[in-house]
């Protein structure tokens, strides 16, 4: 059975690729009817931030991809916190030390740093594994009774994997195909410390392992550690998950990998929610449909012109093997590009809510109707990718412009035009329908039988009814606002 995990270290916020990671995996978890484990990597108790956990079940939440197991929502295989897991480590550690595929090691920090600055001054790189162990302190360089002795005595020490020499591993990515590594750049990983606590590498491989998990799929940053991992599973005897690492997620111009600063110094979003200062996409007012969309397609391609995926049509389509080996340039303008895309595809009845939360916090005198709002946003969403600028793009719905655009003035207020739009007031005084089909049909038969030009009525009509010449249709505008409106807003400009 499909089993995976996302893994994270609670030692803040999730960043947009932490997020993607996620996704790809949930997505690999529900294409192949298996199950989606959420496990918190807590043992390095140093850089614990408080809050980080809630915050990733609550962003993985939000984008509407729970976990099927974790914290708080146990199955067969919990704790799904490493740091109520403590006990079950170190059996494991030892497990190693008795097949002689792991030692302990008493190496003093002060000593260690002694012999990288000797390597360095000779040009060299100091790498703790077969080139230098027998110079250090260690139960491989050590009597058995040396040993014992310090251990009795509660020296402090670690337990360090025993990486083999002259060896060539050959690691498989279902990403990267096969990758060759020579065991002799390895260098003896600690796996446990005298603190009681196992380090990344060893609490993730036996995790895995007891948490039955078929596919490992992580970040690239993590294929440096693979070989290890490779050779943990063989030393323990125990089967390997199949592993996928997924392609850095790019700064939007340059080169290297997108940091919290770029979203900084661009102002843009690169965390799921707001932590702290930094704003999230939540807040900023993207949809979770319009993140997960982007998410999806940062390194990953459906072979198709296909852009725009719901969560359902992304489970179906979606398959490690058209994962990008190469990096995925993030593009906020796309991001946001996204974001219009699903904003088309709310109904109106669910944008008008929004905005009228929007509204209600502008103003408390805006006293609206949520089917007046609804009508608003059924005219002017087209030219939004956020429901927050619903009010620039249509604010003359529920006031009168206080201004007009002044280059449109200059242009289209002509010496006769008060005239003509007083004659207008007249004409729009006979329609008792108000109507945007009948307004426009009483309208342009009044401006044929006056033999005026449309551009002589119509652009400053839409100047003294919007402010400017922007907007949808004029006479739908007219229908919403009102005869009563309409006729104010054309009075109050030639008054
Ligand atoms: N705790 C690691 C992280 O923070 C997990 C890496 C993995 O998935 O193996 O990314």
């Amino acid at each position: 059975k499909v089993r995976v995990r996302f893994a994270p270290s609670p030692t803040g916020p999730l960043h947009i690729g932490g997020l993607r990671t996620a996704l790809f995996n949930y997505l690999f978890a529900k294409k192949h009817g298996g199950d989606f484990l959420l496990r918190i990597e807590d043992t390095d108790q140093n850089r614990y931030v408080d809050g980080a956990e809630a915050y990733i079940v609550e962003a993985l939440n939000w984008c509407g991809i729970p976990f099927d197991e974790g914290p708080d929502k146990e199955g067969a295989c919990g704790p799904y916190r490493q740091s109520e897991r403590k006990d079950i480590y170190k059996s494991y550690a030892l497990q190693l030390v008795e097949s002689g595929n792991a030692y302990y090691a008493f190496d003093t920090q002060e000593n260690l740093d002694f012999h990288r600055k000797d390597h360095e001054a000779k040009g060299k790189t100091f790498i703790y594994n077969w080139h230098n162990r027998t110079k250090l302190s260690n139960s491989l360089s050590l009597s058995q009774e040396q040993v014992k002795a310090k251990l009795n005595s509660g020296e402090d020490y670690v337990i360090r994997f025993k990486s083999p020499q002259d060896k060539e591993l050959i690691l498989k990515d279902i990403i990267r195909g096969e990758i060759r590594i020579d065991t002799n750049v390895l260098d003896d990983k600690i796996l446990f410390k005298s603190d009681g606590m196992p380090t990344y590498h060893l609490a993730n491989i036996v995790d895995d392992h007891l948490m039955k998990i078929s596919h490992v799929i992580r970040g690239e940053e993590w294929l440096p550690s693979l070989a290890l991992h490779t050779l943990l599973y063989d030393a323990f005897d125990w089967k390997a998950p199949q592993f996928a690492h997924l392609p850095l997620i790019m700064k939007p111009v340059g080169k290297g990998k997108l940091s919290k600063r770029d979203g900084e110094k661009g102002g843009f979003p690169v965390f799921p929610l707001t932590w702290n200062e930094s704003e999230g996409y939540r807040e900023a007012g993207f949809f979770p449909e319009a993140v997960v969309n982007f998410l999806a397609l940062l390194g990953w391609n459906p072979g198709t012109e296909q852009e725009i995926f719901t969560l359902q049509e992304l489970i179906k389509t979606f398959s490690l093997e058209r994962v990008n080996k190469s990096g995925a340039r993030f593009d906020p303008e796309k991001n946001s590009w996204y974001n219009q895309q699903w904003l088309q595809r709310k109904s109106d009845e669910e944008l008008a809510d929004l905005f009228l939360r929007e509204l209600s916090k502008r103003s408390e005198t805006l006293e609206m109707s949520k089917s007046y709002v609804q009508k608003v946003v059924g005219l002017i969403k087209e030219r939004a990718s956020f429901v927050s600028e619903f009010w620039d793009l249509g604010s003359y719905f529920f006031e009168a412009p206080s201004e007009y655009n002044e280059k449109a003035t200059k242009k289209q207020w002509k010496e006769d035009t008060p005239q003509i739009m007083g004659n207008v007031v007249s004409v729009l005084e006979t329609i008792n329908d108000f109507s945007s089909a009948t307004i426009e049909e009483t309208v342009k038969a009044w401006i044929t039988d006056q033999e005026l030009s449309f551009g002589k009525v119509m652009p400053p009509l839409r100047l003294v009814i919007v402010g400017d010449m922007k907007g949808p249709h004029l006479f739908d505008i007219m229908e919403l606002i009102g005869k009563e409106d309409s006729i104010e807003r054309i009075k109050k400009a030639i008054s």
